[in-house]
């Protein structure tokens, strides 16, 4: 080969790289495009949002249309947080929730409806967001967040609510997210209040470990199920998740504007409802988010050596020999208490508010509450009488009767598994609330 064809042929060869790489380009460009344009009906459909000064127009909303945001949690937060980031236009949505709509969800978890009873709430949900908007892409994962998972789940998206109720999984979501650099909105509520914070913002910001450093004792963690919830109470509360998710995504926080903060709500308070405070910065102390003093990794949640169901403990009920201090709903409805020389009525232990919903005739109520703190509550009952003792689901009974046997009451049972047991054993007519 002469001298000049050698070079000729390899001009050639720069020529065709340098074609190949900007043919490369242009179709990633064109990628880019087709995922940032806005259709038509887009436009019309988000024209209202666009329109406002604070979101920020078109780019905002191309921003939205290119994020993804995990809700983690499709209850009585998520629901309304769901609706809303649908609505928006936030091009992709994962939802992560392992529990199946039950009636007693409804009133206040409002994306699931009657027809999707017992149906998992990611797939209920992801129907719900689909009918408002087809334009985005809805991801489930119908299953519970585990040290095994979380890292999986997370890692593809920009942004994580918190839509979850107990320590554990709180805990396990900020450590997940703060390892993996992802801001968290962070929001709870019980009864007719709640509050709501943004973590990790920017992974700068204090987390959940900084506020939280250890969890609270669990008697004094109060679940919807027991303490009841106020069906838009929450949803204030979700909606607000939703709002600041949005000024996330559209950059209305910076990392020189954003302070930590945290928005306490009380709906049924007299006066003002909502209150913020600021926070104080991150904690130089904190196990997870200062790499100086890092306790917690990556590897050490995969390999389950963080054990956050363990370490946020659970109540220990089983405080009764099962033989001889407990009886069967069916049992206890063979009981004469008209014997009253021998028996102390039917001791009901739930919250008086509960008592009051329903409650088996001739039953009296000592809340367990009241029970636990006061000696002076039991002078009503003869100590030397044979007392049952129940409650909704056979928890609080059997703590009640501990204690009752602590003070002298010489023969004590409770009824395994409460109310919930004598109506599906002894009474169908019987009105559960639960
Ligand atoms: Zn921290």
């Amino acid at each position: 080969m002469t001298v000049n064809k050698e070079a000729e042929l390899r001009r050639e060869i720069e020529a065709l790289k340098k074609e190949n790489k900007e043919l490369k380009a242009q179709k990633l460009n064109d990628n880019k495009k087709s995922v940032c344009a806005l259709s038509l009906e887009e436009y019309r459909r988000y024209g209202r949002q666009m329109q406002v000064p604070e979101f920020g127009g078109l780019s905002s909303q191309l921003k939205l249309k290119n994020s993804k945001i995990l809700v983690i949690g499709a209850g009585g937060l998520g629901s309304p947080a769901l609706l809303y980031l649908a609505a928006a236009g936030v091009g992709k949505i994962g939802i992560v929730d392992n529990d199946v709509v039950d009636r007693t969800n409804l009133h206040r978890q409002i994306i699931h409806d009657t027809s999707t009873l017992n149906l998992n709430k990611a797939e209920s949900a992801r129907i719900k967001m689909r009918l408002l908007n087809s334009n985005i892409e809805v991801v489930t994962y119908p299953v519970a967040l585990t040290n095994l998972n979380s890292f999986q789940i997370v890692e593809p998206y920009d942004l994580v609510l918190d839509c979850t109720d107990t320590p554990a999984s709180r805990y396990l979501i900020n450590d997940t997210c703060v390892l993996l650099g992802k801001t968290i909105i962070s929001g709870s509520g019980l009864r007719t209040e709640g509050q709501l914070t943004i973590l990790n913002f920017h992974n700068q910001g204090p987390c959940y470990r900084c506020f939280y450093p250890t969890p609270p004792p669990p008697n004094t963690v109060t679940s919807c199920s027991n303490g009841g919830v106020i069906g838009p109470c929450i949803g204030v509360l979700g909606t607000m998740m939703a709002v600041e998710a949005l000024k996330c995504v559209v950059g209305f926080y910076t990392q020189e504007n954003f302070h930590p903060f945290l928005t306490l709500y009380s709906g049924f308070a007299p006066g003002q409802k909502l209150r913020t405070f600021r926070m104080r910065s991150r904690m130089s102390k904190c196990k997870v988010c200062n790499p100086d003093v890092r306790e917690i990794t990556r590897e050490k949640i995969e390999q389950g050596v963080i054990d956050y169901k363990g370490w946020c403990g659970a109540m220990n009920y089983n405080v009764l020999n099962p033989q001889t201090q407990r009886i069967t709903a069916k049992q206890l409805s063979k009981v004469d208490f008209s014997d009253v020389e021998h028996l102390n009525p039917l001791l009901d232990v739930r919250p008086r508010i509960q008592y009051d919903i329903s409650h088996i005739d001739g039953s009296i109520n000592i809340p367990y509450d009241d029970l636990s703190r006061s000696k002076s509550v039991l002078e009503g009952l003869d100590p030397h009488k044979k007392t049952y003792v129940i409650c909704r689901f056979g928890n609080d009974s059997q703590l009640s009767t501990k204690i009752l046997l602590e003070r002298n009451f010489e023969d004590v049972k409770d009824v395994i598994g409460g109310l919930d047991s004598w109506k599906k054993d002894v009474n169908a007519d019987f009105p559960s609330y639960w």
